[in-house]
Parts: C-alpha cells; sequence; structure tokens
C-alpha cells in the first residue's frame, strides 16, 4: 500500500500508540488501514461415496485438481460462498450443507471452512474457472496432482472419515507450506 484511499495521501508503516504491531497509516489524514486474513469457503461435493473436484484453469496451480472454494464476498453468508463457488466453478448444485473443517494458515494469512455437502443431482460441468470436473472415489483422488496442501489435508480427513462413517468437526493448523 503505496496511497491513502481516502486522500491519497503518502501511507507508511508504522506502530501508532497503544499498537504492537506495525500497520499503514496515513500521513495525511491519520487514517489507520488494517489488514485482516481472508476467508476462503469451500464443499466438499458428495455423490454415492465419490467426490467432485475440479481441474483449475487459473493459476496459481493451473491443471491441478481441488474441491470448489473461494474468498467470501461482503454482504454474503458462508453457505451462500460454498453454493455459489460450487456454482461457478462446477456448474453443480450442492445441498445439505454440514459445517466440517477450519484450516488455519497463518503464514498466508488465510483461514478455510470447509462443507461436506451432498450434489442434488449427477449433474455437472466445468465453469470458467476448470478445465474439468470429475468424482472421485477415495480410491481414485490424484494426491499427487492437488493444487494445494492445505486440500491435501483436508482429503486426506474427509477419507478417513468416510471409511469410519463420523464426520465430526475439526480445526487444522497448517503453519507452513
Ligand atoms: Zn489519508
Amino acid at each position: 500500500m503505496n496511497y491513502c484511499p481516502e486522500c491519497a495521501g503518502k501511507v507508511t508503516l508504522k506502530i501508532t500508540e497503544g499498537d504492537e504491531r506495525p500497520r499503514f497509516v496515513c500521513s495525511l489524514c491519520q487514517t489507520i488501514f488494517y489488514t485482516n486474513p481472508k476467508m476462503v469457503i469451500g464443499a466438499i461435493p458428495e455423490w454415492d461415496g465419490s467426490i467432485l473436484l475440479c481441474r483449475r484453469a487459473i493459476e496459481p496451480a493451473r491443471g491441478k485438481w481441488t474441491l470448489p472454494a473461494g474468498y467470501l464476498e461482503n454482504g454474503e453468508t458462508i453457505s451462500e460462498c460454498a453454493i455459489r463457488e460450487t456454482a461457478e466453478e462446477a456448474c453443480a448444485v450442492i445441498a445439505d450443507l454440514r459445517p466440517y473443517v477450519l484450516v488455519n494458515l497463518p503464514h498466508i494469512n488465510q483461514v478455510y471452512f470447509i462443507f461436506r455437502s451432498q450434489l442434488v443431482e449427477n449433474k455437472f460441468q466445468p465453469g470458467i474457472e476448470s478445465l474439468e470436473v470429475k468424482l472421485f472415489s477415495p480410491a481414485e483422488i490424484p494426491w499427487t496432482e492437488l493444487a494445494f496442501g492445505s486440500i491435501k489435508e483436508v482429503l486426506k480427513l474427509y477419507c478417513e472419515d468416510l471409511r469410519i462413517k463420523k464426520f465430526p468437526f475439526q480445526i487444522i493448523d497448517i503453519c507452513s507450506h
């Protein structure tokens, strides 16, 4: 950040009185700009024991597989976000959303929240951000072709829970790449 979006003054990084961390502060109007972690919301769309994955058409990790997920928008609930991302990336409709896992990623300032969900019908196709969309049984998951370490952890957990047929809500911390 270089210039203040309020007054176009020069912005500098400094620790203000009573604070402990450096913040971007406008040198003219003194506005403090706080930056906080972003929330990424996703779904595990299930159909008959298989999981719907999307092959990314965009960077980062173009060509790699992932779950439908994306940034939470202002004015949106997390369920609405998971439903929207699944519609956008896989042209699929999900229902019966259940909170499944929260992934803390403090090294990249993100928090993932992933729902379990059911595909309403066996109907899907690549959206604009996907090259391919496909159902994978746990044995078919392309482990070496997954886009993100966090998604790999979520899928490992899910495959294990599918096996024992119990899906307790969990929080995982991933602290490095
Ligand atoms: Zn300013």
